[in-house]
């Protein structure tokens, strides 16, 4: 695309977080020039007088392949919430269940803003999640998830874990123009052996990929992990050579010192999840001291079954509120909120030279707002605005890769919803008939 959007409020996130009234300029698929006015190129014009532009947003932890769990495993822990309900659920997924499952959590996050993903995807089926990723138009790192223990059905052999990792790396690996990066997904210590975890490591080594798994989310998960490795969670990556900036982990509810040290010293990546945190009692990371060390900490809502929204928006007051009563009233702010939801994942997934700021050279990835809304005037701190009052019904239009996926409120690859709602509701039901 070739587009000048004029005289916006652009909320930039560069490195001296600069905001002002100008003009950004869209050459194919990059930013080209952002300035407070730049004079008509001879290329289409969009004018955006009074409305917000910010960069496309980043959720750094979820799982598409549960949103059709949304709502049916409230009020649990997560080992109950994960062995009761969740894995028996991913277990009896078809491809049109699945599909339907990441149109919806697709659907869901483009219009609230967000252009990049982490994903965590189910054991089958994966193709289908990957074709929806690329038609969509979103930026995602996604893979499936590999569990080849644990002492349950739903796990795979170790052999076939890798085997079916390395045929999906093969084949999606930069599909959809670059926009999607497969992210290898081993589940967590409890479901995996040692000889997968080395595969993992290799596999990371040999193609550059992310390590995307979960961490010291819960209690119980904490005390059956020191009792089965002898180690607590982080330090069970840093023995076994896993640790690295490369290395991205959900939640980090429960560190020692040590690990938080960890984290610091091998930039291992923090993914927080404030409402699956709360929603499963898991507790609260103590995220106003990572930020303080300099550990890169970003945002996800993690599945829809234990959050239940997939909203950024709704995450990030999450985030901005949690951590008050704790650690005090100014420990977290609003700007570190945003640098979160924004330049921080892009950290995360090592993107930030691509994506996470509006600038020059970067991917044109943006999300535009209608911030002149009852519930969010009148203020004198963008950011504020964005964090504290903001609502993803705020979202007008979102652009990847310097193409249009929402305009006027509606995802373009799902120019119709009750399709979507109604196969949604139809293979929720088959999918439980299948459990039964
Ligand atoms: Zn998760």
């Amino acid at each position: 695309m070739n587009i000048l959007l004029k005289n916006a409020f652009i909320v930039t996130q560069n490195e001296n977080r600069e905001a002002f009234i100008g003009d950004i300029w869209v050459a194919e698929n990059r930013i080209k020039e952002i300035a407070p006015r730049i004079d008509n190129p001879g290329i289409e014009e969009m004018d955006l007088s009074g409305y917000t532009i910010i960069p496309g947003m980043v959720q750094s932890h979820v799982h598409l392949c549960q949103v059709l769990f949304r709502n049916m495993a409230d009020d649990l822990e997560l080992l109950d919430w994960l062995t009761q309900h969740i894995w028996p659920m991913e277990m009896h997924h078809s491809a049109a269940s699945l599909r339907v499952s990441a149109q919806l959590g697709i659907y869901e996050m483009l219009s609230s803003g967000v252009t990049t993903i982490l994903d965590m995807g189910c054991a089958n089926h994966m193709p289908v999640v990957f074709e929806e990723l690329v038609n969509s138009g979103i930026r995602a790192f996604c893979g499936k998830v590999m569990m080849d223990s644990g002492d349950q059905p739903y796990q795979e052999t170790t052999a076939d874990a890798i085997a079916s990792t390395e045929a999906q790396i093969r084949e999606w690996h930069g599909a959809g123009d670059g926009r999607l990066n497969y992210a290898l997904a081993p589940r967590f210590v409890l479901t995996c052996s040692m000889p997968l975890w080395e595969a993992v490591k290799d596999l990371s080594d040999q193609h550059d990929l992310l390590i995307h798994t979960h961490s010291s989310e819960n209690k119980t998960e904490l005390k059956i992990v020191k009792e089965q490795t002898g180690y607590t969670n982080v330090t069970f990556f840093v023995r076994n050579n896993l640790a690295s900036e490369k290395l991205c982990l959900a939640h980090c509810v429960w560190l020692t010192d040590e690990e938080m040290e960890y984290l610091k010293t091998f930039d291992i990546k923090v993914l927080h999840c404030p409402g699956a945190n709360l929603k499963l009692g898991s507790g609260y990371a103590h995220i106003p001291k990572m930020l303080d060390a300099g550990i890169n900490v970003s945002i996800g809502s993690d599945g829809a079954p234990c959050n239940n929204n997939l909203d950024i928006f709704i995450e990030m007051r999450l985030a901005a509120l949690m951590h008050k009563p704790n650690f005090g009233v100014t420990s977290i702010r609003a700007q570190q909120i945003f640098d979160m939801a924004t330049i921080n994942g892009a950290k995360a997934l090592g993107m930030a030279d691509k994506i996470g700021s509006l600038t020059p050279g970067k991917y044109a990835d943006l999300t535009i707002l209608d911030l002149n809304k009852i519930h969010a005037i009148p203020s004198k701190d963008v950011v504020s605005q964005i964090v504290y009052s903001g609502q993803s019904r705020d979202v007008c239009h979102v652009m990847v890769n310097g193409e249009w996926v929402v305009k006027d409120q509606i995802p373009l690859a799902y120019p119709e919803v009750s399709p979507i709602i109604n196969n949604a509701r139809r293979e929720c039901d088959a999918l439980l008939k299948r459990m039964n």
